[in-house]
């Protein structure tokens, strides 16, 4: 085993320099292309700038450090771990951006960390110039101004794991830069310098580059998909899921019923004379008692329940192992809200809505739209016997004027 991993992690530091340098000039252009092209819309401005800063920044430090020995001190020593830290700190505000910490006093303690420690390697290079205190300190600078960041990213309470992935592959070239600094503590050693630590850290910064780069690119653009996905999915008046959504979620809980043989239930609502609304108090007005009829089943549902906004004045919803009576005690409660309901604009104003129910165990050869046409048919006897009330339609009766459609 030894045989075949040794030789694996056996790299020459100075190539992996090269691989760093040339990877992170890639980075630089692509990022810095993709921004350029891509729609305004489809990347985060401020994580491409930091990103780009941080890689150009890496990206001039290594092709300093690439020539240590051959260039001055001043230039490959001094000028390449200045650059260096700056680019880290441009990458620890880019992880911060990710985890959206926009805070000054945080964005100040990072700065801070940065300045110092660009201070104290020249000073203790200045007062010393030993090339394994330089690998310490360099070592402990970069450690440091990651390490909070890092611990955000990781922590952060974002859901997206994607997101502490990438903390993860921050925090593994972070743990190295440890046993590099007590290795270096008691060996003479430099930047060029071929121990497995080091190679280990270098590794693993190649590694982090490689990664960073399409990570940083999908998160770019993963708000944009979020709000695509929210616009594709959502009723953008009423907020909650529109009718395609909802069909294709209800469908996929309707078949698991069907095969389970679990009952169900369905509530259709139809607000009463809404043109008449409309006609009286203006669309916009119409509207808004949309929207408090939408906030109203929201709030009345378990989280289990699915709804949506089905058409201009209609809501429906699916109540998971449920019956007709959980469903009329859920639309009652619903009827209770509607009628407290209150508008500032018109206080005088009420509305009321005509509400379908129906429930059963779906047959093998029942399906989904069956379901909703028994609800549409027992919402219809509620406002054929005057509305403002509830009307139940048994399991597996449809209506004879409708057509079953499979
Ligand atoms: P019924 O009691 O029989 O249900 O009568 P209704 O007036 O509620 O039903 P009808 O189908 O005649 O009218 C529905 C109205 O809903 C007509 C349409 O202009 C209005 N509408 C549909 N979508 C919207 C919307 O998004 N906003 C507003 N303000 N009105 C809408
Ligand atoms: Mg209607
Ligand atoms: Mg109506």
């Amino acid at each position: 085993m030894r045989e075949i991993l040794y030789p694996l992690v056996n790299v020459d530091v100075k190539t992996l320099i090269a691989v760093l340098f040339w990877g992170n000039l890639v980075s630089v252009v692509l990022v810095f292309s993709y921004r350029l092209f891509s729609s305004r819309h489809i990347t985060d401005r401020v994580l491409a700038a930091h990103f780009i800063l941080g890689k150009a920044f890496q990206c001039a430090a290594y092709f300093f450090l690439f020539f240590r020995n051959a260039l001055p001190d001043l230039l490959s020593v001094n000028l390449g771990n200045t650059l260096l830290m700056i680019g880290f700190y441009w990458e620890a505000l880019a992880m911060m951006t990710i985890i959206k910490i926009t805070g000054k006093k945080t964005h100040r303690l990072v700065t801070m960390i940065m300045i110092i420690s660009v201070v104290v390697f020249n000073a203790v290079e200045a007062a010393r110039p030993d090339s394994s205190l330089r690998v310490i300190t360099a070592s402990f600078c970069v450690f440091a101004m990651l390490i909070a960041p890092n611990i955000w990213l990781i922590c952060s309470k974002d859901p997206s794991n994607f997101k502490k992935l990438i903390g993860c592959f921050y925090s593994v070239v972070l743990v190295l830069l440890l046993p590099r600094i007590v290795y270096a503590m008691f060996h003479h050693v430099d930047i060029l310098t071929n121990f497995l630590i080091q190679t280990m850290t270098f590794l693993a910064l190649a590694m982090l580059m490689i990664f960073s780069l399409p990570a940083y690119i999908l998160l770019m653009k993963e708000d944009s998909d979020l709000a695509i996905i929210t616009l594709a999915t959502t009723d953008a008046l009423t907020g909650l899921p529109n009718r395609h959504f909802f069909l294709d979620s209800a469908e996929r809980v309707f078949n698991r019923h069907r095969g389970e043989g679990s009952p169900l239930a369905l509530i259709f609502w139809d607000i009463d004379h809404f043109k008449k609304i409309n006609d009286a108090h203006g669309h916009v007005f119409g509207d808004s008692v949309l929207v408090r009829l939408g906030a109203i089943v929201r709030e009345s549902l378990r989280a289990v329940d699915l709804a949506c906004r089905y058409g201009g004045e209609e809501f429906i919803a699916l109540l998971p192992k449920a019956d007709a009576v959980i469903a009329e005690k859920v639309a009652k409660r619903i009827m209770e809200q509607i009628a407290k309901s209150s508008f500032p604009q018109h206080p005088e104003f009420s509305f009321t809505a005509s509400i379908g129910i129906t429930d059963g165990v779906p047959n093998p050869d029942d399906t989904l739209e069956d379901f909703i046409k028994q609800a549409d048919a027992a919402m219809y006897e509620a406002k054929n016997a005057g509305r403002n009330r509830i009307a139940k339609s048994p399991a597996g009766k449809i209506p004879e004027n409708e057509i079953k459609c499979k």
